[in-house]
């Protein structure tokens, strides 16, 4: 039996990364974009597990129904951290993953290559149709930061995302292999079991 789960993103990238990861424990996906009354949600929390909890609860609240909340990023070292919650509009509001991957570039421009490290941050919150926050998980995946866009693959900063075991960015990896190494499949390691375990009540 396949259950129907609503994903609190307008992101396409996300949305089927989501979709890969869940389709094999019976969820089928369905974007918020379905939903156009739905207003966009307002990011203002101060973390990515604040952001995920919000979009999840508010969402839910709002359709009366299983909500999906998920926020992420990229947090580069040499940037303390940054962009981190505001990966989305690092280059200005209505960025383009373009203009955020040109201003990455160009701030760490003198940055040498021993010091190009980042890691990519995943926080998943599942609301109930109450909006109650019923589960919240957090993944990570470890990187660096290239010179150039490599690949064409993935979304977001992908292109400049190098896993060194690999010596390939996750825009030149194949989405399989993305799949089993990012923040997002390892965060939904840890969600997908727990979800798994509500799926009666889901189904309800
Ligand atoms: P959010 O919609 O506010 O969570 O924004 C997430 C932003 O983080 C995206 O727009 C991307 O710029 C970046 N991001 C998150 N996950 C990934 C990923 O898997 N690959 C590349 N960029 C990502």
């Amino acid at each position: 039996m396949t259950h129907r789960i609503v994903l609190a993103s307008r992101n396409r990238g996300k949305a089927r990364e989501i979709t890969d990861l869940l389709h094999p424990r019976g969820f089928e996906v369905i974007p918020v974009t379905q939903f156009p009354d739905v207003p966009e949600v307002v990011e203002d929390g101060h973390s990515f597990a604040e952001n995920a909890a919000k979009k999840a609860s508010e969402t839910a609240q709002r359709i009366k129904q299983w909500v999906i909340g998920e926020d992420s990023g990229l947090c580069v070292d040499a940037l303390d951290g940054a962009p981190g919650i505001y990966s989305a509009r690092f280059s200005g509001r209505n960025a383009t993953d373009d203009a955020n991957n040109e201003r990455l570039l160009r701030e760490l421009e003198s940055v040498p290559d021993d010091q190009r490290k980042a890691g990519y941050v995943c926080s998943l919150a599942l609301a109930d149709p109450d909006g109650q926050i019923r589960i919240a998980v957090e993944g990570t995946c470890r990187g660096r930061i290239t010179r150039e866009r490599r690949g064409s693959g993935g979304f977001g900063y992908d292109p400049l995302f190098l896993i060194p075991e690999y010596h390939r960015t996750f825009g030149e990896l194949s989405p399989l292999v993305k799949r089993c190494l990012s923040h997002r499949a390892r965060a939904f390691a840890a969600f997908g079991p727990r979800l798994s375990a509500l799926s009666a009540e889901i189904a309800d």
